[in-house]
């Protein structure tokens, strides 16, 4: 990385690439409130709000997994950030809890053994999506995940990936979002099963808590939620501080 003092201008770095994985979509909608607010629709909605937010900065490039209220399959969604080559994968959703007071958000890794049984349960429900597919798209998860963290160790993002949820965990606090108690948790999510990408999964509130439900409705609170995540992708490239003119 020389760079030279005075001699030609160094090409500015390639934006980094980042996949927003707005949950859910089409035929699945995900956790349902008491009001009856859609998972997918809000998720899709903080998506966009997100995209922007990171767009107007000029210093990524930015792709979502679904642009529109379709169905799209957990490892198809996979697939496109690999194939995109991103450098950093974040799916985006809300969750639902027997217990009406339980809110917050909560942010996931990927990991073959659960940090506790509430992780594991979400895990179980957010990878019964695929099961809404065609049959044929519908393999076996939980070999999945076993060879993508073996892959995953060898290149260090097992690694990456957690630093990317403590920052995540650690940006939101500091934005003021509410947070779930043991903010950053593992689990066997279908989709971080990306071996060569950072990725974390955000559940950014419960359904079934009226004052979350409310807040995830509200624009302005979706545009803050976009805020705060923005501020924390920032945070994991380090370029959240002072933006150095060239
Ligand atoms: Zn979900």
């Amino acid at each position: 990385m020389a760079r030279k003092s005075m001699g030609k201008p160094v090409p500015p770095p390639q934006p980094k690439l980042i996949y927003l994985d707005p949950g859910h979509g089409g035929r699945d909608p995900g956790a349902l409130g008491l009001r009856g607010t859609q998972e997918k629709l809000v998720v899709m909605q903080i998506a966009r709000d997100l995209q922007r937010e990171l767009l107007a900065g000029n210093r990524y490039r930015v792709l979502l997994t679904r642009s529109t209220d379709s169905f799209v399959a957990l490892r198809e969604r996979v697939a496109r950030a690999q194939s995109a080559r991103a450098d950093l994968f974040l799916s985006l959703h809300a969750d639902s809890h027997g217990d009406s007071s339980v809110r917050g958000a909560s942010v996931y890794t990927l990991s073959e053994e659960a940090s506790d049984r509430e992780a594991a349960a979400l895990a179980a429900r957010e990878n019964r999506a695929d099961s809404m597919g065609p049959p044929s798209r519908f393999a076996d998860q939980s070999q999945d995940v076993a060879r993508t963290l073996v892959a995953m160790s060898q290149r260090g993002t097992v690694n990456d990936s957690r630093r990317l949820a403590d920052t995540i965990v650690r940006t939101l606090g500091s934005n003021g979002v509410r947070l779930l108690p043991r903010t950053h948790r593992q689990a066997g999510f279908a989709v971080l099963t990306s071996p060569d990408i950072p990725a974390a999964l955000v559940e950014l509130g419960y359904l079934s808590n009226p004052q979350d439900e409310k807040l995830l409705t509200v624009r302005q609170h979706q545009l803050y939620l976009a805020r705060a995540l923005r501020a924390s992708v920032d945070a994991h490239f380090g370029t959240g501080v002072a933006t150095k003119k060239a």
